[in-house]
């Protein structure tokens, strides 16, 4: 039979879930650990959805740095577990207006305009526009990756992972914090890091997310169904806020774009891309890669919680539990920095 008393539980297996079970472990080699998920891990979140792009690349100061040690951390655990991430090229392109404000940021080069057009035909250069070229990490299977720290962690650490099991409420008891279960067990724990993602409004601890400002809103990405050549770069729109990607498999781009629907239901089913996003969709690749425009048929939708600054938000109560939230679209980018910090306030 198993006991209820755990040293950390963890409410979600997406991706800062598995992140935070994974740096647990390695940190505090001697704690009882469980994860427990509403799903199947890896089904129908915001993880599985996500073109799991990871450039160096922030919108604020906080952002890059947060962005900077992420990556660091994703290629050291890439050399120990042969993680399911690849290097891509990343090409952005940018009005004369941005041009100025990101070459440092980025760490980039500026692509010339005929070397850009004969790599990529089928890109439009818009005059007195700039090209950058990075490099960046994407995985081409987020969720196997969240498995992956998951079944390392279990593997080294004992981690317990409860899949189907639902959280509904947190509250403190002494010196431990009591869990609720919806088919009405009790789980008792030292600490608990709450990271639901785009349900993080709604379930435990949705009153310290809500007090941070965060909103839910939601994310879009196309499908533009035309294979993409041989080692196709990523393309960032910057001014856009889009970018284009082609996808693992190589049947297929995704193009990411930008949406302004806020406060978005959090049932996936309840989501669709509506006429005018898909137009916005066509229009940028009307503009950058016209020959793709009538390829954009199809796409995915899911949502996230956004911060009011863009940068993730750990709240709660300090020193016992945690709610990680506000991966504001780049939360798997940033995932194993919101882990680290959530990590920190249940252990300071
Ligand atoms: C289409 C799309 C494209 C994206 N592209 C990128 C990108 O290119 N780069 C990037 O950095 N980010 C991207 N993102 C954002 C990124 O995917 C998310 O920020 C990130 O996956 C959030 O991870 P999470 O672990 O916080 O949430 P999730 O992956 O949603 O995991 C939360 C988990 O908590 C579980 N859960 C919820 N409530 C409970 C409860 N009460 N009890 C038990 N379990 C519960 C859920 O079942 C879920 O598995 C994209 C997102 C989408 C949707």
């Amino acid at each position: 039979m198993t006991s209820s008393r755990y040293d950390l539980v963890i409410v979600g297996g997406g991706i800062v879930g598995a992140c935070s079970a994974y740096m647990t472990a390695i940190s505090h080699p001697g704690w009882r650990i469980l994860v427990l998920d509403r799903q199947l891990i890896g089904d129908g979140n915001a993880t599985a959805y996500s073109a799991a792009l990871a450039p160096h690349f922030g919108r604020s100061p906080d952002q890059l740095e947060m962005s900077a040690r992420s990556l660091q951390l994703y290629r050291e655990w890439h050399q120990r577990l042969n993680l399911p991430l690849r290097d891509i090229d990343v090409v952005w392109i940018t009005s004369p207006e941005s041009a100025g404000r990101i070459p440092d940021m980025l760490g980039g080069e500026i692509l010339p305009a005929d070397e850009l057009l004969a790599a990529h035909p089928y890109v439009v250069l818009p005059p007195n526009w700039t090209a950058f070229r990075t490099r960046a990490l994407q995985s081409p299977d987020p969720s196997q990756l969240t498995a992956r720290l998951l079944h390392w962690t279990r593997k080294r650490a004992g981690l317990e992972v409860w899949d189907g099991v639902q959280a509904v409420d947190l509250h403190d008891e002494g010196e431990l914090c009591q869990l609720s279960l919806a088919d009405g067990r009790r789980l008792s724990a030292s600490k608990v890091i709450v990271a639901t993602g785009p349900w993080g409004l709604s379930g435990p601890g949705q009153e310290a997310v809500r007090a941070a400002g965060i909103r839910r809103k939601k994310i879009v990405a196309l499908h533009v169904q035309a294979p993409p050549p041989r080692d196709a770069p990523v393309f960032v729109f910057f001014d856009d806020e889009a970018f284009l990607l082609p996808w693992a498999d190589s049947s297929m781009w995704l193009l990411s774009i930008t949406s302004t629907e806020w406060d978005c239901d959090v049932d996936a089913s309840k989501l669709f891309i509506s006429s005018s996003e898909r137009a916005h969709g066509r229009a940028i690749l009307a503009g950058f890669a016209p020959s793709l425009r009538d390829a954009c048929v199809a796409g995915r939708v899911f949502s996230d919680t956004y911060s009011p600054t863009g940068v993730p938000c750990i709240s709660g109560l300090r020193g016992r539990w945690a709610t990680a939230n506000g991966g504001s679209g780049a939360g798997f980018r940033l995932a194993p920095e919101i882990a680290r910090a959530a990590l920190n306030w249940i252990t300071s």
